[in-house]
């Protein structure tokens, strides 16, 4: 007999292998290939001997597959749809580390997590409150139809979607099927985690990326054998191996993190909806401020959609001030930090001894450093960005590649000691606060106070049990958390994002508002939030401001059907990158002419052009965008693409293929 092998390499084309034994579609082997061996999985099943001789199979890994053949489908519809090799695709699918031995010894039933979830069985059940009306009619949606069905619930933050999930959950597994939550990430959204295992204990099971190869294998056992039927998991947990699933959610569907962003280059939310069509269960997307491709999706009657308008108990919305810091600028003469508007709110907050946030996209001391005297900036030496200052460690450091500079006292192209400190960022927002309130308690959240996921639960939980008063950081602190006594939330450098050379900028930028928003007034005071901004007549910033998503949407779709953009077109980035500077260029001019060959009405080619982020640690970027009226015709553009990369050998230079990019740096 022969076998079709996809093997784990970036190709896409698979190769026929001889085997003696039996042997299983999905099965993984180790194959000999081009005088190494590496890993495959078996595709495909043959009687007929290949024209050219085979090699025969070097070793069987898995007799019985790991992969249950629903889950051989998905993947085998990420790889076409995606444009990425099956092998890569199937591997990823799997926890590192596995095999069928772990199966067959018939491990992950009672481990740890099971022992002590089960302890709390015997605690009295979590309450449940009876759904409000508009819950009611969103589980009804949900639940009242057989089959595959995608449903997008677009409910204003505190709501009541968690509970909508929940209540989902419990209405499946009491018909015997499974469900599978996704979330963003697990650390920032710890409450919705909570919830579900004190409202099913000993049933969940939760994936994430700080587990231990072992954890996340003993993890993946109890699901596999269906002693976790529910399931709680970020982007990969879409793989999970769940049995009779009934349903998946993905909570905050519009979040970014939801895309790979390296191979395989999948989105979750997608992949999930495809998951339940391949399963035949319900899909819930879940956001107070869907995507622009979700929401499009029901308005042409692809998925249903249930709408919260009220917040639970009629909690009202906080109220939002945009203040204009260019007026502030006038009145002090100079760059301010805060407005007066946010200052005189903080101090009222303190002098009532309620919280406030303050967020800032921008984690260090300052954004640059510049010679005021010459101009010069200190740049990094393997990527086209500014080094950031960080004032703790004494260092500039750039937030790609992790290099590290001591900042210079006077400037290294004139000599000069004029260097001037640029931009400012939640490390500096920290100083000027202790500052302007030495006898405050202000904690911090970003990426370098956060080294550890115990030190983001010690400062939120300081912040929860009232030891701080002033929560500083960066969009860590934007989503998911419940802080009912914080009634003031400031918002720094909002316009930031629009600035930047990417088309969902506004989107973006409207969603950070609206979710922002929803942290402030959780509780029984009433909220308030500050926006500071340089266009507060900003289109996204009004909308915003007033919760008002289908206004913004419908503003939004415009200019995206203006200028032929995603949801109202088919989009695929492509990266052509070398070390080599010209190497770089000519490889995508000669990928931009190949693919004008292949043009066609439906086909659109912008570029090539050097990437907005040119470097990235030392390697050269060029763009090309295709955007196409039709799937089928982008799609065929890419497959004609990647045999194109593949014939010629790309050696050191590599196309990168994007489908549906996020990001376009
Ligand atoms: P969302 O996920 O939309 O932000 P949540 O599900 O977290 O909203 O609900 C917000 C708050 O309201 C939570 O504290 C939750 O326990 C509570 N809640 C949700 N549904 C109800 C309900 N039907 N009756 C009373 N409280 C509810
Ligand atoms: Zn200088
Ligand atoms: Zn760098």
């Amino acid at each position: 007999m022969y076998a079709d092998v996809a093997v784990c390499l970036p190709l896409s084309r698979t190769f026929v292998y001889s085997v003696s034994g039996p042997i299983e579609v999905g099965s993984r082997v180790v194959v000999p290939f081009r005088k190494r061996e590496v890993e495959g999985f078996v595709v495909g099943l043959q009687d007929a001997a290949p024209k050219v001789e085979a090699l025969a199979i070097k070793e069987i890994i898995d007799k019985t597959p790991l992969l249950r053949p629903e889950i051989f489908k998905l993947c085998r519809w990420i790889s076409e749809y995606y444009v990425s090799p099956l092998g890569e695709v199937l591997k990823g699918a799997l926890p590192p580390g596995i095999t069928a031995k772990h199966v067959e010894r018939g491990a992950g039933g009672a481990d740890r997590s099971s022992r002590r979830s089960g302890a709390e069985e015997a605690d009295p059940a979590a309450p449940r409150p009876s759904l409000t009306f508009e819950q009611s009619k969103a589980f009804d949606t949900i639940t009242n139809r057989h089959g595959f069905h995608p449903v997008l619930l677009h409910g204003i933050t505190g709501s009541g979607k968690t509970e909508v999930y929940m209540r989902a959950a419990q209405h499946f597994l009491a018909a015997g099927k499974s469900s599978l939550i996704l979330v963003p990430e697990i650390g920032l959204t710890p409450q919705l985690t909570d919830r579900f295992a004190a409202r099913f204990p000993g049933q969940t099971a939760i994936l994430h990326s700080s587990l231990t190869k072992r954890q996340r294998i003993d993890e993946w056992l109890r699901i596999y054998n269906g002693n976790a039927p529910i399931v709680i998991g970020t982007r990969s947990a879409v793989f999970a191996p769940l049995v009779d699933l009934g349903l998946i959610v993905v909570d905050e569907e519009h979040e970014t993190s939801y895309k790979q962003e390296e191979v395989p280059r999948y989105n979750a939310r997608d992949t999930a909806v495809m998951r339940a069509k391949v399963a035949r269960a319900v899909a819930v997307l879940g956001s107070a401020t869907p995507s622009m491709e979700s929401f499009r999706n029901t308005e042409t009657d692809k998925y249903h959609r249930v709408t919260l308008t009220k917040r639970v108990e009629d909690r009202p919305l906080p109220d939002v001030q945009i203040v204009n810091m260019r007026e502030e600028y006038a009145a002090a003469g100079k760059q301010v930090i805060f407005s007066r508007t946010l200052l005189d709110a903080i101090t009222t907050r303190l002098a009532r001894s309620q919280q406030t946030m303050i967020l800032l996209n921008r984690r260090g001391y300052a954004a640059f450093l510049l010679c005021r005297h010459c101009g010069f900036t200190f740049q990094c030496t393997a990527c086209s960005v500014a080094l950031t200052y960080h004032r703790t460690i004494e260092k500039l450091l750039c937030h790609y590649c992790g290099l590290a500079r001591r900042p210079p006292v006077r400037c290294p192209e004139c000599d000069s000691e004029y260097i001037h400190y640029v931009g400012e960022g939640t490390e500096r927002l920290e100083t000027e606060l202790k500052e302007l309130f030495p006898d405050v308690r202000i904690g911090r959240v970003d990426r370098d106070t956060m080294r550890h996921m115990r030190d983001f639960e010690r400062v939120l939980g300081g912040f929860r049990s009232g030891e701080i008063d002033i929560l500083v950081g960066t969009q860590m602190i934007a989503k998911g958390h419940d802080f009912p006594r914080v009634t003031l939330v400031g918002v720094l450098g909002a316009d930031a994002p629009l600035a930047l050379p990417d088309f969902r900028a506004a989107e973006r930028t409207f969603q950070l508002l609206t979710q922002v928003a929803g942290r402030s007034g959780r509780g029984e005071e009433p909220g308030e939030v500050v926006v500071q901004s340089y266009f507060p007549d900003h289109y996204t910033f009004q909308l915003a401001v007033n919760q008002k998503f289908e206004d913004f949407y419908a503003r939004e779709s415009r200019y995206r059907k203006a200028m032929f953009y995603p949801p109202f077109t088919s989009l695929a980035g492509i990266m052509v990158t070398d070390r080599d500077p010209s190497r770089a260029a000519q490889m995508a001019r000669d990928v931009g002419e190949f693919l004008d060959s292949m043009r066609s009405e439906a086909g659109r080619i912008l570029g090539p052009a050097p990437a907005p982020l040119e470097r990235l640690k030392r390697v050269h970027r060029h763009q090309l965008l295709i955007k196409s009226s039709s799937r089928a015709t982008l799609h065929g553009m890419l497959e004609g693409l990647q045999a194109y990369g593949e014939e010629r050998k790309m050696g050191a230079t590599k196309i990168i293929i994007d489908v549906d990019p996020i990001s376009l740096l």
